[in-house]
């Protein structure tokens, strides 16, 4: 089946085709590890966890190579280390901070039900290849060394007549125009406007590294770079698929394009450049002063990671997405129905229409819609009951057992199983002995609780109870 992805450079859907069909590369800019993250966040991590995926099923689990960075140098990342250890050497605390942000970041996408990228590089780790980049560029006359920092200039790379893109092409703005819309008050050291940073000196007390030739002092690098620097090292020059969220198409994107075309004089660095819609909560932009910004932790507090996937997957991935309770609380119920029909299934192949749906720009509504015709069929037929379970399995639901699902939505509504459970013995010893006074009583103690009772009889004809979560 041909998969077509949407490409923001080409501003069309193109037919997908890996560079060497043996590996297919793809690299999405991950977290800065400074605090927990936000649901706006889990988009492009669960958006891309569906790619991966698909392309595993497409060419083969190891034929797929997904990096996702760390970022792990950045002014918040040193604020934080200073608010929250201001006993420690600065290095010392930033190292606490990062290490504690990756391993909540860890849990919180884990629960989601995304897999594992195959490698997860940390920038820190990659400062020697960041300034052999920058060297390169400064060698090639795309950048140049002012007052110990190193610039790159658009000016330059689009002034080269080569093979190389053009500065802007991504972003689909002029040079012109955003010399235009340039800030008056630019830094004494660049050249022009337009001029980003490629290396900076560091503040005495913050991590510093040797800097690139020319400069004598230790430095840091800029952000853009690291993403170049680590997506050359793991997937080489030019690779298959570049991701994140629309908000990184300028400058962030945009620069780490010219950054690598420039070093290794090519016209291209990713095949197809993709990137995911912005969510918002109930309607509004998500920020802390508006009191709706929603860590994934709180969520995963009150939902199982299950229920957060499937609402987040409800919408195109290039549409904005309106995160609602109403919404989550339909995924839920979508789930519970799902899981009560397939959680036991086992074996068979995931249908097409769902690969071919995910096919198509990876539409994932269009799947959903798919998913419910199967779920119809497999509520009638054996086979088609596998070939649900197996198209779920494929999207990374019914990871559970039901009877764990349930014991997680319980948990997740802060419900006593075992409380509820003692109550119920009580009732049907309570009805055998027709005392119903009692029995009613229970039941009410239990609806006050948030629990539906369902009585009915086995196969034998004894009376049996079962009970779920009011919603
Ligand atoms: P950041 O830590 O802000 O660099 O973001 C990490 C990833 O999350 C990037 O791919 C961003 O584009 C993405 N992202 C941040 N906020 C949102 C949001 N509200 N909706 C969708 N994606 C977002
Ligand atoms: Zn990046």
């Amino acid at each position: 089946m041909q998969l077509r992805l949407y490409d923001t450079l080409a501003r069309e859907k193109r037919p997908f085709t890996p560079l060497d069909p043996e590996n297919v590369r793809m690299y999405v800019c991950g977290p800065t590890v400074y605090d927990f993250a936000h649901i706006g966040n889990a988009r492009p991590v669960i958006v891309f966890d569906v790619l991966f995926r698909l392309l595993r099923h497409l060419y083969g689990a190891d034929h797929v190579t997904y990096v996702r960075n760390i970022t792990d140098v950045d002014d918040k990342i040193n604020d934080r280390a200073a608010r929250d250890f201001p006993g420690l050497p600065l290095n010392q605390a930033i190292r606490k901070v990062t290490e504690v942000t990756e391993k909540q970041f860890h849990e919180d996408v884990d629960a989601l039900g995304c897999l594992r990228p195959t490698v997860e590089p940390r920038a820190t780790e990659y400062i020697v290849e960041m300034r052999t980049l920058i060297e390169k560029l400064v060698a090639g006359g795309f950048a140049y060394v002012a007052e110990d920092h190193v610039l790159f200039s658009p000016q330059a790379m689009n002034a080269a007549n080569s093979v190389l893109p053009r500065y802007g092409a991504l972003a689909n703005r002029s040079l012109d125009e955003m010399i235009a819309g340039a800030r008056v008050d630019v830094a004494p050291y660049k050249r022009d406007a337009t001029d980003f940073v490629l290396w900076k000196p560091a503040k005495p007390g913050e991590p510093s590294w040797p800097s690139p030739s020319g400069i004598k002092t230790e430095g840091r690098p800029g952000w853009h770079i690291e993403c170049s620097a680590m997506a050359w090292k793991h997937l080489g020059e030019q690779f298959d698929i570049h991701g994140g969220g629309i908000d990184l198409v300028f400058p962030h994107h945009e620069n780490e394009l010219a950054q690598s075309c420039c070093a290794f004089h090519s016209g291209r660095m990713a095949n197809i450049w993709m990137h995911n819609g912005f969510l918002q909560v109930e309607g509004d932009k998500m920020s802390k002063s508006l009191g709706n910004f929603v860590t994934i932790r709180e969520l995963l507090k009150d939902w199982p990671g299950e229920v957060l996937r499937l609402n987040m997957l409800k919408t195109h991935y290039r549409s904005p997405i309106d995160w609602t309770v109403k919404g989550m609380e339909e995924s839920a119920k979508t789930l519970d129905d799902w899981y009560a029909l397939a959680a036991d299934a086992n074996g068979g192949e995931p249908s097409q229409a769902v690969i071919e749906a995910l096919c198509d720009d990876l539409n994932t509504a269009q799947m959903i819609t798919s998913l419910h015709g199967l779920r119809n069929a497999a509520s009638e037929g054996e086979l088609n009951r596998t070939e649900f379970a197996a198209s779920l399995h494929l999207l990374g639901f019914l990871s559970e057992t039901v009877a764990e699902w349930k014991q997680r939505k319980q948990q997740a509504s802060g419900i006593d199983a075992k409380r509820v459970d003692s109550l119920i013995a009580d009732r049907t010893a309570a009805r055998a002995r027709k005392d119903f006074k009692e029995s009613d009583r229970i039941r009410d103690e239990l609806a006050a609780m948030g629990i539906v009772l369902k009585d009915g009889k086995d196969a034998d004809g004894n009376p049996t109870t079962t009970w779920e979560i009011a919603r």
